[in-house]
Protein backbone atom coordinates (compact mmCIF):
# COMPACT_ATOMS: atom_id res chain seq x y z
CA UNK A 1 0.00 0.00 0.00
CA UNK A 2 1.41 3.26 -0.90
CA UNK A 3 1.68 6.03 1.56
CA UNK A 4 0.80 9.44 1.93
CA UNK A 5 1.87 12.57 3.64
CA UNK A 6 -0.25 15.58 4.76
CA UNK A 7 1.78 18.71 3.55
CA UNK A 8 0.24 22.39 3.85
CA UNK A 9 -3.33 21.26 3.07
CA UNK A 10 -2.87 18.50 1.03
CA UNK A 11 -2.53 15.19 0.81
CA UNK A 12 -0.20 14.25 -1.55
CA UNK A 13 2.18 10.45 -2.07
CA UNK A 14 4.28 10.33 0.71
CA UNK A 15 7.06 9.88 -2.26
CA UNK A 16 6.88 13.16 -4.34
CA UNK A 17 6.12 15.06 -1.25
CA UNK A 18 8.01 18.12 -0.67
CA UNK A 19 8.37 21.70 0.79
CA UNK A 20 9.84 24.20 -0.61
CA UNK A 21 13.69 25.00 -0.33
CA UNK A 22 13.02 28.30 1.32
CA UNK A 23 10.98 27.11 3.84
CA UNK A 24 12.53 27.91 7.74
CA UNK A 25 12.51 24.28 9.01
CA UNK A 26 15.06 23.22 6.30
CA UNK A 27 17.39 26.91 6.46
CA UNK A 28 17.50 27.24 9.60
CA UNK A 29 15.65 24.12 11.55
CA UNK A 30 13.15 27.29 12.54
CA UNK A 31 10.31 24.51 13.54
CA UNK A 32 8.74 22.36 16.13
CA UNK A 33 7.53 18.43 15.85
CA UNK A 34 5.29 15.80 17.91
CA UNK A 35 5.41 11.91 17.86
CA UNK A 36 2.31 10.60 19.04
CA UNK A 37 2.27 6.21 19.27
CA UNK A 38 -0.98 4.90 17.89
CA UNK A 39 -2.76 2.03 19.05
CA UNK A 40 -5.57 0.63 17.65
CA UNK A 41 -5.36 3.69 14.64
CA UNK A 42 -6.29 6.21 17.88
CA UNK A 43 -3.69 8.91 19.25
CA UNK A 44 -1.75 7.49 22.73
CA UNK A 45 -1.19 10.39 25.00
CA UNK A 46 -3.17 12.68 23.36
CA UNK A 47 -3.48 15.68 25.37
CA UNK A 48 -0.09 15.08 26.85
CA UNK A 49 1.38 15.80 23.51
CA UNK A 50 -0.57 18.56 21.97
CA UNK A 51 -0.01 20.55 25.24
CA UNK A 52 3.37 20.66 24.49
CA UNK A 53 3.24 21.74 20.98
CA UNK A 54 1.27 24.70 22.00
CA UNK A 55 4.02 25.33 24.50
CA UNK A 56 7.03 24.72 21.87
CA UNK A 57 4.93 26.82 19.20
CA UNK A 58 4.27 29.66 21.47
CA UNK A 59 8.17 29.33 23.59
CA UNK A 60 9.18 30.03 19.40
CA UNK A 61 6.56 32.56 18.75
CA UNK A 62 5.44 30.58 15.57
CA UNK A 63 1.72 31.47 15.51
CA UNK A 64 -0.73 28.07 15.46
CA UNK A 65 -1.32 26.99 11.89
CA UNK A 66 -4.83 25.85 12.73
CA UNK A 67 -7.37 24.86 16.02
CA UNK A 68 -6.70 22.20 17.70
CA UNK A 69 -9.56 20.30 16.41
CA UNK A 70 -8.39 20.84 12.68
CA UNK A 71 -5.04 19.83 13.55
CA UNK A 72 -6.44 16.35 15.18
CA UNK A 73 -8.70 16.34 12.05
CA UNK A 74 -5.70 15.85 9.96
CA UNK A 75 -3.57 13.51 12.38
CA UNK A 76 -6.42 11.02 12.24
CA UNK A 77 -6.90 11.34 8.18
CA UNK A 78 -2.90 10.44 7.60
CA UNK A 79 -3.41 7.57 10.45
CA UNK A 80 -6.50 6.40 8.02
CA UNK A 81 -4.79 6.53 4.77
CA UNK A 82 -1.76 5.31 5.47
CA UNK A 83 -4.37 2.12 7.15
CA UNK A 84 -2.18 2.32 10.49
CA UNK A 85 -2.76 0.34 13.14
CA UNK A 86 -0.30 0.48 15.64
CA UNK A 87 2.75 2.85 14.83
CA UNK A 88 3.69 6.48 15.29
CA UNK A 89 2.02 9.86 13.81
CA UNK A 90 4.70 12.46 13.27
CA UNK A 91 3.76 16.01 12.68
CA UNK A 92 6.28 19.60 11.86
CA UNK A 93 5.59 22.68 11.88
CA UNK A 94 7.57 25.48 10.56
CA UNK A 95 7.68 29.17 10.72
CA UNK A 96 6.73 28.87 7.06
CA UNK A 97 8.82 29.73 3.77
CA UNK A 98 10.02 33.35 3.28
CA UNK A 99 13.39 34.74 1.78
CA UNK A 100 16.24 33.63 3.59
CA UNK A 101 17.21 35.84 6.37
CA UNK A 102 17.50 35.09 10.12
CA UNK A 103 14.97 37.30 12.01
CA UNK A 104 11.16 36.26 11.61
CA UNK A 105 9.78 36.80 8.05
CA UNK A 106 6.95 39.29 7.95
CA UNK A 107 3.68 39.16 10.08
CA UNK A 108 1.43 36.45 8.43
CA UNK A 109 3.49 34.03 6.88
CA UNK A 110 1.62 30.82 7.20
CA UNK A 111 3.12 28.67 8.70
CA UNK A 112 4.47 24.96 6.71
CA UNK A 113 2.32 21.82 8.38
CA UNK A 114 3.45 18.33 7.16
CA UNK A 115 2.21 14.98 8.86
CA UNK A 116 3.37 11.12 7.66
CA UNK A 117 2.29 8.40 9.47
CA UNK A 118 3.58 4.71 9.47
CA UNK A 119 3.25 1.08 11.24
CA UNK A 120 5.25 0.34 13.91
CA UNK A 121 6.96 -3.34 13.80
CA UNK A 122 5.56 -4.45 17.11
CA UNK A 123 6.92 -7.99 17.27
CA UNK A 124 10.41 -6.38 16.58
CA UNK A 125 9.73 -3.83 19.47
CA UNK A 126 8.62 -6.61 22.01
CA UNK A 127 11.43 -8.65 21.03
CA UNK A 128 13.86 -5.75 21.70
CA UNK A 129 12.53 -4.44 24.76
CA UNK A 130 12.25 -8.95 25.92
CA UNK A 131 15.93 -8.61 25.50
CA UNK A 132 17.03 -5.16 26.32
CA UNK A 133 19.38 -3.25 24.25
CA UNK A 134 23.03 -1.40 24.54
CA UNK A 135 23.54 2.14 25.80
CA UNK A 136 26.42 4.54 25.32
CA UNK A 137 27.06 7.61 26.77
CA UNK A 138 27.90 11.05 24.99
CA UNK A 139 28.77 14.64 26.23
CA UNK A 140 25.80 16.74 26.46
CA UNK A 141 26.49 19.25 23.20
CA UNK A 142 23.01 20.99 23.07
CA UNK A 143 21.63 24.31 23.50
CA UNK A 144 20.26 25.61 26.49
CA UNK A 145 16.64 25.36 25.45
CA UNK A 146 16.23 21.44 25.06
CA UNK A 147 12.75 21.77 27.00
CA UNK A 148 11.56 22.97 23.39
CA UNK A 149 10.48 20.40 20.89
CA UNK A 150 12.43 22.03 18.18
CA UNK A 151 13.80 20.06 14.62
CA UNK A 152 17.29 21.39 15.48
CA UNK A 153 18.26 17.63 16.42
CA UNK A 154 22.44 17.78 15.27
CA UNK A 155 23.82 16.48 18.49
CA UNK A 156 20.95 14.04 18.71
CA UNK A 157 21.84 12.52 15.18
CA UNK A 158 25.69 12.48 16.00
CA UNK A 159 25.07 10.79 19.86
CA UNK A 160 22.59 8.09 18.19
CA UNK A 161 24.78 7.48 15.70
CA UNK A 162 27.59 7.24 17.73
CA UNK A 163 25.78 4.61 19.63
CA UNK A 164 24.91 2.69 16.71
CA UNK A 165 28.67 2.53 15.71
CA UNK A 166 29.29 0.99 19.00
CA UNK A 167 26.82 -1.71 18.66
CA UNK A 168 24.11 0.11 21.17
CA UNK A 169 20.45 1.51 20.43
CA UNK A 170 20.31 4.72 22.34
CA UNK A 171 23.03 7.28 23.98
CA UNK A 172 22.66 9.10 27.06
CA UNK A 173 23.65 12.36 27.38
CA UNK A 174 25.88 13.41 30.18
CA UNK A 175 26.37 16.73 31.26
CA UNK A 176 29.77 18.46 32.70
CA UNK A 177 29.28 17.65 36.06
CA UNK A 178 28.65 13.65 35.09
CA UNK A 179 24.90 13.18 35.52
CA UNK A 180 22.99 12.00 32.96
CA UNK A 181 20.34 14.80 31.51
CA UNK A 182 18.55 12.51 29.27
CA UNK A 183 18.65 9.94 26.11
CA UNK A 184 18.94 11.25 22.19
CA UNK A 185 15.24 10.39 21.78
CA UNK A 186 14.31 9.18 25.39
CA UNK A 187 14.43 10.24 28.77
CA UNK A 188 16.41 8.10 31.10
CA UNK A 189 15.88 6.39 33.99
CA UNK A 190 17.87 3.69 36.83
CA UNK A 191 16.34 1.85 39.80
CA UNK A 192 18.91 2.42 42.31
CA UNK A 193 20.66 0.40 44.83
CA UNK A 194 18.02 1.23 46.80
CA UNK A 195 15.51 0.06 44.97
CA UNK A 196 14.04 4.04 44.35
CA UNK A 197 13.07 4.79 40.30
CA UNK A 198 15.29 8.20 39.32
CA UNK A 199 15.09 10.23 36.94
CA UNK A 200 16.10 13.70 36.33
CA UNK A 201 13.68 16.40 37.00
CA UNK A 202 12.61 18.63 34.33
CA UNK A 203 14.08 21.98 35.85
CA UNK A 204 16.84 20.67 34.40
CA UNK A 205 17.69 20.96 30.39
CA UNK A 206 15.47 18.39 29.30
CA UNK A 207 12.44 17.56 27.62
CA UNK A 208 9.45 16.70 29.44
CA UNK A 209 8.99 13.88 27.59
CA UNK A 210 5.64 12.56 27.53
CA UNK A 211 5.88 9.30 28.18
CA UNK A 212 7.78 9.99 30.91
CA UNK A 213 4.80 11.63 32.56
CA UNK A 214 2.70 8.90 32.20
CA UNK A 215 5.32 6.32 33.85
CA UNK A 216 5.13 8.56 36.67
CA UNK A 217 1.77 8.44 36.67
CA UNK A 218 1.48 4.51 36.86
CA UNK A 219 4.72 4.83 39.90
CA UNK A 220 2.13 6.92 42.37
CA UNK A 221 -0.57 3.93 41.44
CA UNK A 222 1.73 1.01 41.54
CA UNK A 223 3.02 2.19 44.96
CA UNK A 224 7.03 2.35 43.50
CA UNK A 225 9.10 4.78 44.93
CA UNK A 226 10.53 7.56 43.61
CA UNK A 227 13.17 10.13 43.58
CA UNK A 228 12.83 12.95 40.59
CA UNK A 229 16.95 13.81 40.44
CA UNK A 230 19.80 12.95 38.51
CA UNK A 231 22.08 10.31 38.62
CA UNK A 232 25.57 9.99 37.36
CA UNK A 233 27.09 7.49 35.11
CA UNK A 234 28.55 5.54 37.92
CA UNK A 235 25.69 5.12 39.73
CA UNK A 236 23.59 3.58 36.33
CA UNK A 237 26.42 1.10 36.24
CA UNK A 238 25.99 -0.02 39.77
CA UNK A 239 21.90 0.43 39.34
CA UNK A 240 19.91 -2.67 39.94
CA UNK A 241 17.89 -1.92 36.46
CA UNK A 242 18.09 0.96 33.56
CA UNK A 243 16.08 2.03 31.48
CA UNK A 244 14.82 4.78 28.51
CA UNK A 245 10.90 6.28 27.85
CA UNK A 246 9.93 7.60 24.69
CA UNK A 247 6.40 7.64 22.64
CA UNK A 248 8.28 5.48 19.84
CA UNK A 249 10.09 3.31 22.20
CA UNK A 250 6.61 3.18 25.23
CA UNK A 251 9.54 1.76 28.25
CA UNK A 252 12.82 -0.02 26.81
CA UNK A 253 15.25 -1.70 29.32
CA UNK A 254 18.81 -1.01 28.73
CA UNK A 255 21.58 -3.76 30.20
CA UNK A 256 24.87 -2.31 29.98
CA UNK A 257 26.00 1.13 29.62
CA UNK A 258 29.14 1.95 28.12
CA UNK A 259 29.90 -1.86 27.79
CA UNK A 260 29.22 -2.56 31.78
CA UNK A 261 26.75 -4.79 32.76
CA UNK A 262 23.98 -3.20 34.39
CA UNK A 263 22.40 -5.59 37.52
CA UNK A 264 22.75 -9.46 35.96
CA UNK A 265 22.41 -8.17 32.60
CA UNK A 266 18.95 -8.64 31.52
CA UNK A 267 15.93 -6.63 31.15
CA UNK A 268 14.82 -6.23 35.26
CA UNK A 269 11.50 -6.72 36.63
CA UNK A 270 10.39 -3.24 37.16
CA UNK A 271 11.16 -2.29 33.70
CA UNK A 272 9.02 -5.07 32.58
CA UNK A 273 6.26 -4.19 34.57
CA UNK A 274 6.44 -0.85 33.70
CA UNK A 275 6.17 -1.19 29.75
CA UNK A 276 3.68 -3.59 30.39
CA UNK A 277 1.59 -1.30 32.02
CA UNK A 278 2.49 1.76 30.42
CA UNK A 279 0.95 0.06 26.83
CA UNK A 280 -1.98 -0.94 28.71
CA UNK A 281 -2.57 1.81 29.47
CA UNK A 282 -1.87 4.24 26.62
CA UNK A 283 -4.18 1.84 24.59
CA UNK A 284 -7.20 1.93 26.61
CA UNK A 285 -7.03 5.51 27.01
CA UNK A 286 -6.36 6.06 22.85
CA UNK A 287 -8.25 8.39 21.27
N1 LIG B 1 14.07 13.40 25.11
C1 LIG B 1 14.32 13.71 23.83
C2 LIG B 1 15.55 14.48 23.50
C3 LIG B 1 13.44 13.29 22.80
O1 LIG B 1 13.68 13.60 21.53
C4 LIG B 1 12.30 12.51 23.15
C5 LIG B 1 11.36 11.98 22.10
N2 LIG B 1 10.79 12.96 21.34
C6 LIG B 1 12.09 12.21 24.50
C7 LIG B 1 12.98 12.68 25.45
C8 LIG B 1 10.88 11.41 24.93
O2 LIG B 1 9.73 12.19 24.84
P1 LIG B 1 8.28 11.54 24.63
O3 LIG B 1 8.10 10.57 25.73
O4 LIG B 1 7.36 12.69 24.73
O5 LIG B 1 8.32 10.88 23.29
Amino acid sequence: MSRVAYVNGQYQPHGQATVHIEDRGFQFADGVYEVWAVFDGRLADYEGHMTRLGRSLSELRIPAPMTKEALTRVLRETIRRNRVRDGLVYLQITRGTARRDHAFPAEGTPPSVIVTAKNLNYPRSEAQAAKGVAVVTQPDIRWGRCDIKTVGLLPNVLAKQAAKERGAAEAWFVDETGLVTEGSSTNAWIVDQDGKLRTRDTQANILRGVTRAAVLDILASEGFELDERPFSVDEAKAAREAFYTSASGFVTPAISIDGAKIGDGKPGPVATRLRARYIEAARRDAI
